[in-house]
C-alpha cells in the first residue's frame, strides 16, 4: 500500500462520515441527549409513561395504535411514544427522545406524528410537563358533534378541569391540527379535538391520565343524566368555592383572570427533573459535533479500512 492509497481512502471515508452526518446515528453525534435518553430520571418516566399507556388502553380511551403520550424532560427534548403502536405494548425501548423542532434525537423506533399537537402545547404553557392525546369515547361523542357538556355540575370536574373547550376539525399530524388548541392551551388543561378526541396537559403523566377519566366520566355521566331527566346545577356562591380551591392548586381556568392564572409551584417542581443525568449544565444538546471528534472519527475508520485492505491483499 502507498502513501497515496491512503490518502484516497481518507478522502472517500471523509466525503462518506460528512455526508452521513446530519442523518445518521444522532443520538451518537449528541452527548447531552443520549445521557439524558438513558438518565435513571427518563428511565423512571418512560416505566410511568407505559403504565399510563396500559391504563389507557384498559379503559378504552385508546384503540388500535390511537393516541399519544409524551412527557417534557428539561426545556429542550420530549420523551414520547411510537408511531403504530398500541399503547397497551409500549416497552422502553420504543420511546424516542425527541427536540422541541420534533426531529428524534435518540431512539430507534419513528415517533408519532401527533407530537406536533404536543409540542404546541409545550411551547405555549411552560409549565406542562406532560401531554396525552386519546380517544376516550364518551368525550369523543361530544367532539363529533361539536357540543360541549354543560358546567356546574359535578365539583371534581370543575377543580380539576372546568368548562371545555373545542377545536375546529383539522387533519391529525399536521401543522394546522397541532395549532387548532393555540387559541385554548393557556386556560384550559382538557380540550376536546373536534371530530377526533381529546388532548390533555398536567404536570406528571399520572395527572394528565386522570384528567382523561375525569372528562371523560363526566361526559358519560352527563349523558346518563340528561336522560334521566333535568340537570340540577350547583349554586354560583358553591362554584365559587371550587373556583377558590382550584386556584390553590394551580389549574387553570377561563374564568380566572391572568393574576388568578399564575402557575402555582408544583407545576414546575418537575422542570429539572433531568439535571441529575445531564452531563453539562450548558449543554443545549444542539452543539455540532466538533471537528476534531469528525476526524477522530475519519482517522479511525480509514485505519480500519487499510488494515482490511493489507488482509487482502
Ligand atoms: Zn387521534
Amino acid at each position: 500500500m502507498t502513501p497515496v492509497n491512503r490518502i484516497l481512502v481518507q478522502q472517500i471515508m471523509r466525503d462518506a462520515i460528512l455526508r452521513c452526518l446530519p442523518q445518521s446515528a444522532p443520538a451518537a453525534l449528541n452527548p447531552v441527549a443520549e445521557a439524558i435518553h438513558n438518565s435513571p430520571a427518563a428511565a423512571r418516566i418512560k416505566e410511568e409513561m407505559i403504565r399510563v399507556g396500559k391504563k389507557l388502553w384498559e379503559r378504552q380511551y385508546v384503540d388500535g395504535n390511537g393516541g399519544n403520550i409524551s412527557y417534557r424532560i428539561g426545556q429542550e427534548y420530549v420523551i414520547c411514544t411510537p408511531t403504530m403502536c398500541s399503547k397497551g405494548d409500549l416497552a422502553p425501548e420504543d420511546l424516542s427522545l425527541i427536540n422541541m423542532e420534533n426531529a428524534r434525537v435518540c431512539g430507534d423506533r419513528p415517533h408519532t406524528s401527533e407530537v406536533l399537537l404536543h409540542l404546541e402545547i409545550y411551547k405555549a404553557v411552560p409549565q406542562a410537563r406532560a401531554v396525552i392525546h386519546c380517544h376516550p369515547p364518551h368525550a369523543t361523542a361530544y367532539a363529533i358533534t361539536g357540543l360541549t357538556p354543560p358546567g356546574n355540575v359535578i365539583p371534581e370536574q370543575e377543580v380539576f378541569v372546568g368548562p371545555l373547550a373545542i377545536t375546529p376539525y383539522e387533519t391529525p399530524g399536521t401543522k394546522r391540527f397541532a395549532e387548532t388548541v393555540l387559541p385554548y392551551a393557556q386556560k384550559h388543561n382538557t380540550i376536546l379535538l373536534g371530530n377526533h378526541g381529546i388532548v390533555c396537559w398536567a404536570d406528571t403523566l399520572t395527572h394528565a391520565e386522570w384528567l382523561v377519566e375525569i372528562v371523560d366520566t363526566y361526559c358519560r355521566t352527563i349523558m346518563l343524566a340528561q336522560s334521566l331527566g333535568p340537570i340540577k346545577n350547583i349554586a354560583a356562591d358553591k362554584v365559587t368555592d371550587l373556583l377558590e380551591i382550584k386556584k390553590k392548586l394551580g389549574f387553570p381556568d377561563c374564568r380566572f383572570t391572568e393574576q388568578e392564572s399564575a402557575p402555582a409551584e408544583p407545576f414546575l417542581a418537575m422542570a429539572d427533573v433531568c439535571r441529575a443525568g445531564e452531563p453539562s449544565a450548558h449543554g443545549d444538546g444542539k452543539e455540532p459535533v466538533s471537528q476534531e471528534q469528525v476526524e477522530d472519527l475519519i482517522t479511525k475508520m480509514t485505519d480500519q479500512v487499510m488494515e482490511l485492505l493489507s488482509k487482502t491483499e
